[in-house]
């Protein structure tokens, strides 16, 4: 069985970026649903449900037809939330350093220009989705964006920080300025974990 992961702050740690109560019902209803979803989808297959959620949606062309599509949007949904609150802390945000720094400025030229087209990325995408700083197999550091809940790891590629752009991740303080929302979340990114991410 899959479970929701407690968080590492308060509700309310990451105000006045993000509210406690877009956090208390993205945490315990949108990403309970996800994981709920995902265990009754595989209560008839114990073999997945022993998989490790990357596994899960490296290897979603193994999954049954029948409940591959439960699997793609709830997998993708638990382990994109996951990764969502532990890149996050209250009292963050600044830049980074390290290899990852350097990583960032190969791949983008400096933090500004990969801050911007990280934003832009998060704009563009029509609907609900997320942005995501990938790193390739390569390990090379590329922007993306995916639909709905499907996850990076489904193209084969490491999700090292991701935004979620659903409205339900803003819409109670934000409402429709989604370009707010985004531009808030840069202060409670944890870097220090964004780095874990990257070095892993
Ligand atoms: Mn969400």
């Amino acid at each position: 069985m899959y479970q929701l992961p407690l968080l590492q702050y308060e509700y309310d740690a990451l105000e006045p970026y993000i509210d406690a109560a877009t956090m208390k019902i993205h945490h315990t209803k949108h990403h309970q649903g996800y994981v709920t979803k995902l265990n009754d989808a595989l209560e008839p297959y114990p073999e997945l449900a022993k998989k490790s959620i990357e596994d899960l949606l490296q290897s979603l062309d193994s999954v049954p037809e029948e409940i591959r599509v439960a699997v793609r949007r709830n997998a993708g949904g638990h382990h994109n939330h996951s990764l969502f609150w532990m890149n996050m802390m209250p009292n963050g945000g600044g830049g980074t350093g390290g290899q990852l720094a350097q990583a960032i400025t190969d791949s983008f030229g400096d933090f500004s220009t990969f801050k911007n087209e990280f934003n832009s990325a998060a704009l563009s995408v029509f609907g609900s989705g997320w942005a995501w700083l990938i790193k390739d197999a390569d390990n090379k550091l590329k922007i993306i964006t995916t639909h709905n809940q499907d996850s990076p790891l489904m193209e084969g590629v490491r999700p090292i920080l991701g935004l979620d752009i659903w409205e339900h991740a803003y819409y109670l303080n934000y409402q429709n300025r989604r370009p707010e929302y985004v531009d808030a979340w840069w202060n409670v990114i944890n870097w220090e974990q964004v780095e874990k991410n990257f070095n892993s």
